[in-house]
């Protein structure tokens, strides 16, 4: 069973509401707190999503 844990602070579903998305058909979670960071920072998470640094191409 997977982990249900924000990627980036590690918060858990138990703390705090998560959003799932997928990505190279893996399922990651992130909390609200940090959806900004995907949407406008993708590079910050180029060491956890391999290839988010190329999210602004899109
Ligand atoms: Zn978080």
């Amino acid at each position: 069973m997977e982990d249900k844990k924000c990627i980036i602070c590690g918060k858990t579903h138990l703390e705090i509401p998560l959003t799932q998305f997928d990505y190279k058909q893996t399922n990651f979670w992130i909390c609200p707190q940090h959806i900004p960071v995907l949407i406008h920072e993708p590079t910050k998470m180029a060491d956890l999503l391999p290839g988010a640094d190329q999210f602004e191409a899109v």
